[in-house]
């Protein structure tokens, strides 16, 4: 698909947009206030398409100030950008993403698809818990750290009805003792899918924790930066171009979670397209609307099913944005 740039090269032009949070979200690279992303407008011979390059703390990808420079040289030739980014292979995951979106726009805007996303639970709690349960969500998603207590964790999950399933995230907090116990419990506990992200990045605790239950997020980037036989979580706004990601998902065998950074209405739809691109997409990690301020760039509904919308007017979207 991105073999564009026959009719004089195509052309594109970029926005960036700050988006600050209700409430401060806590990562494990510390507590973030606002984010910000670049979005992409692209023209050439197959039409218009639209992305959104969304970099996310504590993923070792390029930075929006990186990603504007690279746009700012190419002086809005699409051909020009497209040719700077393919030859720095890996160095522009959110910007190839967005690419890709933009290419696949035309799938992307009819896509009205469903898929289960989990919920996104702020604190582990057993009243957080309840709620996400009454409002519909079958597969609940919990942020740990070195100071969760294994046991209170241990009651919250045993004490849940039957048929939820749990997703645990440590976001790389956790020493290698303490990612030993926690991998213990979670595969001493059905109801539990994974441990995602005990360790940092690049930490050698990996090859002895074992991959059974055992996620990697922002250790797996795109294909070709890690070999892992556990699942693994695939965040389609900083996973590098879309049509090697789609190749190597056709090829892998161990499971594979789609999840949101936080994009705009852009890059939520284009997520949710690739998501549906798997067949064995299963439930996703899509609980992340309603945490900005009000600023008019979420047009999806919230709620355990994610749903891809057909009546939004994109470029009337574009224009408000600008
Ligand atoms: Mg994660």
């Amino acid at each position: 698909m991105p073999t564009i740039g026959r009719m004089n090269g195509g052309k594109f032009d970029f926005l960036r947009v700050r988006r600050r949070f209700r409430q401060p979200i806590t990562t494990g690279h510390g507590t973030v206030e606002a984010v910000d992303r670049i979005l992409l407008r692209t023209e050439d011979a197959a039409g218009v398409g639209f992305g959104e390059a969304a970099p996310w703390p504590g993923f070792p990808t390029e930075t929006c100030d990186a990603i504007a420079e690279a746009l700012r040289s190419a002086r809005g030739s699409l051909s020009h950008l497209q040719a700077s980014v393919a030859a720095s292979p890996g160095a522009f995951p959110c910007l190839s993403a967005a690419l890709s979106s933009c290419a696949h726009w035309s799938e992307i805007e009819a896509f009205a698809g469903a898929l289960p996303s989990a919920g996104l639970l702020a604190q582990p709690t057993a009243e957080s818990v309840a709620e996400k349960i009454r409002g519909g969500y079958r597969t609940l998603k919990l942020k740990i750290t070195g100071e969760t207590s294994p046991d209170f964790l241990r009651g919250l999950l045993i004490g849940a009805p039957d048929g939820i399933s749990f997703r645990l995230d440590a976001n790389g907090g956790l020493t290698l003792e303490q990612a030993r116990s926690w991998a213990e419990l979670v595969r001493g506990l059905a109801a539990v899918e994974f441990l995602e992200q005990p360790l940092p990045v690049g930490h050698p605790g990996y090859a002895s924790l074992g991959t059974e239950k055992i996620a990697l997020d922002e250790s797996f980037l795109a294909p070709g930066s890690l070999e892992w036989a556990g699942p693994v979580v695939v965040k389609p706004a900083l996973a590098g171009d879309w049509d090697e990601l789609l190749r190597w998902r056709r090829e892998r065998r161990g499971p594979v979670v789609y999840s949101s950074c936080f994009e705009t209405a852009f890059g939520r739809q284009a997520a949710l397209w690739l998501a549906a691109q798997d067949p064995a997409a299963g439930t996703i990690g899509f609980d992340t609307l309603g945490r900005f301020e009000m600023d008019g760039r979420d047009r999806h509904e919230a709620g355990p099913i994610a749903r891809g919308r057909l009546d939004i007017a994109w470029g009337d979207l574009w224009k408000e944005m600008t």
